[in-house]
């Protein structure tokens, strides 16, 4: 029987470094598969310049998954090597498909420091240096002396980056592009060309770095048998790297690897042009949507609930969006701040769960809660809402989106999954209802809210119409009364 695909990112920004996630997610593997999660995201598995506080995209050495004794200790914020491999097996022993983080922007945390010649750029356009080649002290030598040579005798030094924000002999914050070394092209125009993001800036142009990374790739996947990738910062790498990088692999594997990428923008056209550039090697994170999901939750309800899915990729491109309502990035203190409210969250999750477009991404912030910022747990509205889009969230869809406040939409269900089919109503601002249909399957039956929002029941006539509500600022999930859901 087919079954609705749901992800869930197994992280979030202020875990404790006690390097416990790779059990912990190998523990709870059966119960993410009994909860309807199909494909789990872990976080970057390599060891960052922090140690074990890094939460793993400050990446030192790619090749160290907890297995060297470097930057402080062996294991990583998550656990060893070993006990990554073995979340892994669990995971995909209970049905579950692995997702990679892979970061191939930037390293950070260098062994020795290199001499260079550097030209300083406007932060704010890279396109304009401000200085002539001076001579400047870097972080850019990786020698790795906890490795040594194995898997990869590859050394990093200045001629693998495009550039720095450090200059180590005047104690300078700037962004250093190296002498005879020009900004990739293909990249998002933020600040005018935004390749450089942070610490040293990987030159994907340099066939050596290219050959190494392909090489690794390689490596990591035979290792690993991870079943796809989340591609980090890809908006400051060139276009083109990650279709080649990706076929190298595919080249090498009979799987079909999934893979989707951090495309940080809410300009749809940037995206269009990126999905173009790269023809669609991989899905991206549907980042429009979510942040309308957080001008909705902070909009007191004058948020038009009609527009929430304008300019989105869900509704440009519903086979590659992988949409979500919040992540690590999006976190009480994180630079990409944009927390999802907690009274609009049922809503969002409503949105990206129980709709036919896009693949959804559950949140393990939301999931578990975060302690370290008083964010409590949503597991009981996200069970109720995941076993919904596991059993009953089938067939087409109807929308009724003709209110600013109130918008609803049904699906009809199919004939593989019994009793399926639902109705969807929420609002931002004063509850209401709507008269939806639900199919003619439907037809003269019962259904209740399983969200527990609404006790009273709705009447669906013979020809699959019924009057749906949902109170002020809240959303009920209507389906057919008999087998309850929760
Ligand atoms: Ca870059």
């Amino acid at each position: 029987m087919h079954s609705n695909n749901t992800m869930m990112q197994y992280f979030e920004w202020y875990l404790p470094s006690d390097s416990m996630l790779w059990n912990k997610v190998a523990e709870n593997a059966k119960h993410l598969e009994n909860i309807g999660i199909t494909h789990v995201w872990l976080p970057p598995a390599f060891k960052g310049a922090g140690g074990k506080n890094d939460v793993g995209y400050g990446v030192y050495d790619l090749y160290d998954l907890g297995e060297f004794d470097q930057k402080g200790s062996i294991a990583t914020k998550y656990g060893t090597k070993d006990e990554y491999i073995n979340s892994i097996k669990k995971l995909q022993e209970n049905n579950i498909k692995v997702i990679a983080d892979i970061v191939l922007n930037h390293k950070m945390g260098a062994d020795e420091t290199e001499d260079v010649l550097a030209v300083q750029d406007d932060a704010t356009n890279r396109n304009v240096s401000l200085t002539e080649a001076k001579p400047i002290k870097v972080w850019t030598k990786y020698i790795f002396p906890g490795r040594g040579d194995k898997y990869s005798n590859f050394k990093w030094n200045w001629t693998h980056f495009h550039g720095v924000d450090w200059d180590e002999n005047t104690g300078t914050a700037a962004i250093y592009k190296f002498y005879g070394k020009h900004w990739d092209e293909n990249v998002d125009k933020e600040n005018g060309n935004f390749d450089y993001l942070m610490g040293a800036d990987i030159d994907l142009n340099n066939f050596d770095v290219i050959k190494e990374l392909k090489e690794w790739g390689k490596w990591y996947y035979n290792l690993t048998n991870v079943d796809g990738f989340r591609l980090d910062a890809v908006k400051h790498i060139r276009s083109e790297f990650f279709p080649e990088w990706l076929d190298e692999l595919k080249r090498n594997t009979e799987k079909k690897l999934f893979s989707v990428g951090e495309y940080w923008s809410t300009n749809i056209e940037v995206i269009r042009n990126y999905f173009e550039k790269t023809n669609e090697c991989m899905s991206l994170f549907d980042v429009p949507l979510h942040y309308n999901f957080y001008r909705a939750s902070i909009g007191n309800g004058d948020f038009n609930m009609n527009q929430i899915f304008d300019g989105t990729i869900v509704g440009l491109n519903p086979d590659k969006a992988v949409t979500f309502v919040d992540n690590h990035d999006t976190e009480i203190g994180q630079a990409l701040e944009s927390w999802v409210l907690d009274w609009f969250k049922p809503l969002a999750y409503s949105l990206i769960l129980l709709r036919k477009d896009g693949m959804p991404c559950v949140f393990y912030g939301d999931y578990y809660g975060i302690p370290e910022k008083n964010v409590t747990s949503k597991q009981k509205i996200l069970d109720i809402l995941l076993k919904v889009r596991k059993y009953y969230a089938y067939g087409e869809q109807y929308d009724y989106f003709n209110d600013k406040n109130i918008i609803g939409f049904t699906r009809l269900g199919d004939s593989e999954h019994i009793n399926s089919g639902l109705a969807v109503v929420m609002s931002d601002a004063c509850g209401g209802n709507i008269q939806m249909n639900v199919g003619k399957k439907l037809a003269n039956t019962v259904f209740y809210d399983c969200t527990g929002n609404m006790s009273e029941t709705v009447y669906v006539d013979n020809e699959g119409n019924g009057i749906f509500y949902c109170k002020d600022g809240s959303v009920s999930v209507w389906i057919k009364k008999e087998k309850a859901v929760n």
